[in-house]
């Protein structure tokens, strides 16, 4: 058996305002679609879900608007048994919105960040107990970039490791890279952090996700490769924050690197069966009947 982790969360929160559409609008056009939805989204609050479904005592530490998509976030995330103090409500600055045209054929999404723009390096030291008393941290890149070095240099004080999601990609400051235990991009924030001169020892912090080809990793200097599962694909939006909040789980409970990589390639597997990013994150108890 595994401790139970406690695993801190750095990161954003949107409310995902999804029209699907057969025809996307050209410049100047008013096209009527079919079906609107609100899914709750960011890639902090997903990978906090994905964490806390898997088992672990999860904290976040965040901030939405004072506002009804405000609310309705911070419920989703208490549902889901995450602690949510760390979460400011901002007064006169709108909760983050992803607004998204789905169609068959072509996404388009632009995010208005709102309140995520409001997680400063004051926020992250008010609530750098979190970090502090947690096993593993896990940040991404939709919070302003100074609130995630302080979230790294706390966590170098207290000796607990970070997994930074760079997504979406921003040229990383060294402190962020040298500072951080793991990185884990996809195929194309690699591509991206390759323009950039990376030591060998920062290569070596890289776990690469590689979609339906799986997940690359180090291990003793060594470079190994998880095959993905052979799955019935539903829906990939959530696959990397099934992933990401899958490894931190794992991690924080004490798994070597190879086992927890092999757990969460097999969550982010099944995450992609079903349609939605937090709708369709596994439990760990799906999880060990998948795997065994
Ligand atoms: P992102 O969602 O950030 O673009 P990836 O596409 O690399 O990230 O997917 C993350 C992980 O999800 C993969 O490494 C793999 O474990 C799993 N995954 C993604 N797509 C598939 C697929 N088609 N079949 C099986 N597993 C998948």
């Amino acid at each position: 058996m595994q401790k139970i982790p406690t695993v801190c969360v750095v990161g954003s929160l949107n409310m995902d305002l999804t029209i699907t559409t057969k025809k996307i609008p050209k410049q100047g056009e008013t096209v009527i679609g079919e079906v609107f939805e609100t899914y709750p989204g960011g890639k902090g609050a997903n990978q906090a879900v994905a964490a806390a479904r898997l088992g672990a005592n999860v904290t976040m530490i965040g901030a939405v608007g004072a506002d009804t998509f405000g609310d309705s976030l911070l419920e989703n995330l208490s549902r889901e048994g995450i602690n949510v103090e760390g979460i400011s409500k901002i007064s006169d600055v709108a909760t983050g919105v992803a607004s998204i045209i789905m169609s068959d054929h072509d996404n388009r999404i632009i995010v208005a960040s709102g309140a995520n723009a409001y997680v400063t390096l004051e926020l992250v030291d008010q609530y750098q107990e979190q970090i502090r008393h947690s096993d593993i941290v896990l940040v991404q890149l939709e919070t302003p970039i100074e609130s995630i070095v302080r979230t790294i240099e706390i966590a170098n004080e207290y000796d607990v490791p970070v997994i930074v999601n760079p997504a979406p990609y921003q040229v990383l400051p060294d402190k962020i890279l040298s500072g951080c235990t793991f990185l884990t991009p996809n195929e194309i924030e690699l591509e991206a952090m390759e323009q950039e001169s990376l030591s060998d020892s920062i290569r070596e912090k890289i776990i690469l996700t590689k979609g339906a080809e799986g997940v690359q990793f180090f291990e003793n200097g060594k470079s190994k490769v998880v095959k993905s599962h052979n799955v019935k694909v539903a829906d990939t939006t959530g696959a990397g924050d099934t992933f990401n909040g899958a490894l931190a789980a794992r991690l924080g409970g004490g798994a070597s690197l190879a086992d927890a990589v092999y757990y969460a390639n097999a969550a982010a597997a099944l995450s992609v069966t079903k349609l939605g990013a937090q709708s369709g994150m596994p439990t760990d108890e799906e999880v060990k009947r998948f795997i065994e």
